[in-house]
């Protein structure tokens, strides 16, 4: 009985965003509001877009700086199970992913990953490393990567738009069309590497709609997104965000922020998919909290491309329209909210967006 109302308290302080832990009969809050801010990389090098870039010298100054500012850097399947158990994760927490397994990677990164041994998650595509091995991080490489800490994970089979559907497709023939290149691709990593891996998927070009994440759910997978924001224990398994570090985005000052940020309570959000309709120009964006303990609601600050958004309170929700019509691709709306008992650490939201054109398309 006892373990009954334990387990209710438990449920119901996680579901206002406090992360416990049981000790004994006592429930003890522990400063809570944390999340795990999770890095997305794609290659290193100076010879490749820079929008997708960081150099090594980036990469280790990224590294280096998680090391002298106390972050834990955390493999993926470890905090899944500590959120997914309740359990409290350390104050700064972090983790590194890279997306794709560009031969650059092992090339320019190698050394690194050997000199700091911390976790880190590589997301590869094995039919596009059979048809282009001059492109690609071979299994042995991605194998000798995994005695520095890294796990090899699931990016589907060939990086299409998984959203799309094709021109007379039904729902079936789609939805198994995507279960192929998942499942197929978690075959060809597992047997390439001689074991189960953990079931860890990022979506290509970070799009996702509802279906596509109910077939991930229910194969036991959990989705990363590119979307920016931060893993908390509200956040939806299969729509984890992660903090782009890149390019413009690689500059430590702007990062740090980002590093140090803590997942909004968001226990719902509209639009459900991000995928919205051609004619749909300006959808508006409803979000709903578990609770505004931490900040000030006259503090969320909401932008879109540039320009700022101003918030329509009601109660726990909040509401947004767009000032400028969406464009046709990937856009995003960014929240933000000062922490009130963590100085200099900020709240954060991300909702992306995909307008399509008339055809069903969008560029890359
Ligand atoms: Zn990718």
């Amino acid at each position: 009985m006892l373990d009954k109302i334990i387990g209710k308290a438990i449920a119901k302080m996680r579901l206002f965003g406090c992360v416990m832990v049981v000790s004994g009969m006592l429930v003890i809050p522990l400063a809570a509001h944390a999340g795990v801010a999770i890095l997305q990389y794609h290659h290193i090098g100076d010879d490749t877009p820079r929008v997708t870039s960081v150099t090594a010298a980036e990469l280790q100054q990224h590294l280096e700086y998680l090391l002298e500012h106390d972050f834990t850097v955390l493999d993926l399947s470890t905090i899944s199970t500590m959120l997914a158990e309740g359990k409290a994760l350390p104050p700064r927490a972090a983790a590194i992913t890279i997306d794709d397994g560009w031969r650059n990677v092992y090339d320019n990164g190698k050394a690194l990953f050997a000199k700091y041994q911390l976790p880190f998650t590589i997301f590869v595509n094995p039919k596009l490393m059979r048809e282009a091995p001059h492109l690609y991080m071979s299994w042995e490489q991605l194998r000798e990567l995994q005695q520095y800490g890294a796990v090899i994970a699931n990016h589907s089979q060939s990086h299409e738009h998984m959203t799309r559907r094709l021109p007379g497709e039904t729902e079936a023939q789609w939805q198994q069309r995507q279960l192929n290149e998942i499942l197929a691709a978690q075959q060809d990593i597992d047997t390439a590497l001689g074991s189960p891996q953990p079931r860890l998927f990022a979506y290509p070009y970070g799009e996702f709609d509802p279906t596509l994440q109910q077939l991930l759910e229910q194969h036991d997978f959990i989705a990363f997104g590119q979307h920016s924001g931060v893993w908390g224990p509200l956040t939806p398994t299969t729509a984890i965000p992660r903090f782009p570090a890149a390019g413009q985005y690689a500059n430590l000052t702007t990062l740090a922020t980002k590093l140090l940020s803590l997942p909004l309570p968001v226990l719902s959000a509209q639009p459900q998919s991000m995928i919205v309709a051609h004619e749909q120009l300006r959808p508006t964006i409803t979000v709903n909290l578990a609770n505004l303990e931490d900040f000030r609601s006259s503090q969320l600050n909401c932008f879109y491309a540039g320009e700022v958004l101003v918030p329509q309170w009601q109660q726990q929700s909040f509401s947004l329209t767009l000032p400028v019509d969406l464009p046709i691709g990937r856009s995003r709306v960014n929240c933000t909210v000062p922490s009130r008992s963590q100085a200099g650490r900020f709240y954060w939201y991300s909702q992306p967006l995909v307008r399509p054109d008339a055809q069903g398309s969008w560029p890359d």
